[in-house]
C-alpha cells in the first residue's frame, strides 16, 4: 500500500519506482536521517542487562518513521547497503560509547547484510569505526542472518575470520530459518546463536515449537556458542527459555526497542 501511494502519478515500472525510491534513500542516509533505535538483550540467569541490539529506522518526512524490512533490501539490491551499514555502526559506536562513559557495560550488537561480507575491506571499516568512537572491538557483534549464509564462500570466510580475530563477537541471526549443516556451522567461527522469534514465541502452547527450541539450544551448545532467545513476549516464555539453559532473551516482555535517549531511563527502572 505504501508502494502504491509511492508511485502513484510516476511512469510506474517497478525498475523507475525503484531507483526513485532509492535515490531517496541514497539522500537520506547522507542527510543522517537514518535514526537507531535500541532492544536490551537481559540475561535469563540473573536478569542483568547485558548489552542492546541496534535496529535501524527511516525517520521520512513524509511517511513518519519507516521500518528497516522496507528499505534495507532495497539498499542491498541498489548498492547502498555498505553506506547504510557504516552509518549505522557509526551511531550505534557513538551512542554505546556515551552508555559506557555513564557506566553501563554493555555490548553492542549492529545488523550487517550479507551483502557487506563480500566487501575485502568491511573489517578495516569496522575497525577504524571503532578506533574513531574509542569503544573497544570485544564490546561489538555484529549479526548476521542465517538464511543467506550457507551461500557462504571463501571471502565470507575470510572477512568473518578477520573480524573474530580483532575480538569482535560474531552471531547468527534468525537461527533456524535457513538451511545450515552441522558441518558448515562448525567451520564458521560464530560466538552467539540467536534462536529465531518464530520458534520462541508460541513455544509454550505448540510442542512443535518447543522441540525446535530445545534442539537449537542443543545444538549452540554443542558447538560451543552462547544463545539469544528472541521475541521473548511473556513471563511463560521467558520462564521456558530459562528452562531450556538459554543464556539471554530479548524481546516485549523485557522492552521492545527504543530510541537512545530512552534507555538510561529504562535501564534505571528495569527489574524482573
Ligand atoms: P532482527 O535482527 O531479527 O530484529 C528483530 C526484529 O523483531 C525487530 O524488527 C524487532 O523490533 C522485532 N521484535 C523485537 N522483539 C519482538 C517481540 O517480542 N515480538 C515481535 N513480534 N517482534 C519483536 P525490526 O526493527 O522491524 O527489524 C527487522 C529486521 O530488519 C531485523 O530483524 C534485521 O534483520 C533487519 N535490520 C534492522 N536493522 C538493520 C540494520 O541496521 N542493518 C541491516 N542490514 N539489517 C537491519
Ligand atoms: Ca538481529
Ligand atoms: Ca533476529
Ligand atoms: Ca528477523
Amino acid at each position: 500500500a505504501v508502494l502504491d501511494r509511492h508511485v502513484s502519478g510516476m511512469a510506474a515500472s517497478q525498475a523507475s519506482f525503484r531507483t526513485f525510491y532509492s535515490e531517496e534513500l541514497r539522500r537520506a542516509i547522507a542527510a543522517g536521517a537514518l535514526v537507531n533505535h535500541y532492544q536490551p538483550t537481559v540475561s535469563l540467569t540473573t536478569g542483568a542487562v547485558v548489552g542492546v541490539e541496534s535496529l535501524v529506522r527511516w525517520n521520512h518526512p513524509e511517511r513518519g518513521l519507516v521500518y528497516p524490512d522496507e528499505f534495507v533490501p532495497l539498499a542491498e539490491q541498489s548498492g547502498l547497503i555498505d553506506e547504510l551499514t557504516q552509518a549505522v555502526l557509526r551511531t550505534a559506536l557513538d551512542d554505546a560509547r556515551r552508555w559506557f562513559d555513564a557506566g553501563y557495560a554493555l555490548q553492542i550488537a549492529v545488523n550487517v547484510s550479507m551483502d557487506n561480507l563480500v566487501a575485502l575491506d568491511f573489517p578495516e571499516m569496522v575497525m577504524e569505526e571503532l578506533a574513531a568512537s574509542g569503544v573497544p572491538p570485544e564490546r561489538l557483534v555484529l549479526e548476521v542472518t542465517e538464511s543467506r549464509l550457507m551461500q557462504n564462500s571463501v571471502v565470507v570466510l575470510d572477512i568473518l575470520a578477520r573480524l573474530r580475530l580483532r575480538r569482535i563477537t560474531l552471531s547468527i541471526d534468525d537461527f533456524g530459518t535457513g538451511h545450515s549443516s552441522l558441518v558448515q556451522l562448525r567451520d564458521l567461527p560464530f560466538n552467539e546463536l540467536k534462536i529465531d522469534r518464530g520458534f520462541v514465541h508460541g513455544a509454550c502452547e505448540d510442542e512443535g515449537l518447543r522441540a525446535i527450541v530445545e534442539a537449537n539450544q542443543r545444538l549452540a551448545r554443542s558447538l560451543g556458542l552462547r544463545t539469544v532467545a528472541e521475541g521473548v513476549e511473556t513471563r511463560a516464555e521467558w520462564e521456558l527459555l530459562r528452562s531450556c539453559g538459554c543464556d539471554f532473551a530479548q524481546g516485549w516482555f523485557v522492552s521492545s526497542p527504543m530510541p537512545g535517549h530512552e534507555l538510561p531511563e529504562w535501564f534505571e527502572d528495569w527489574e524482573i
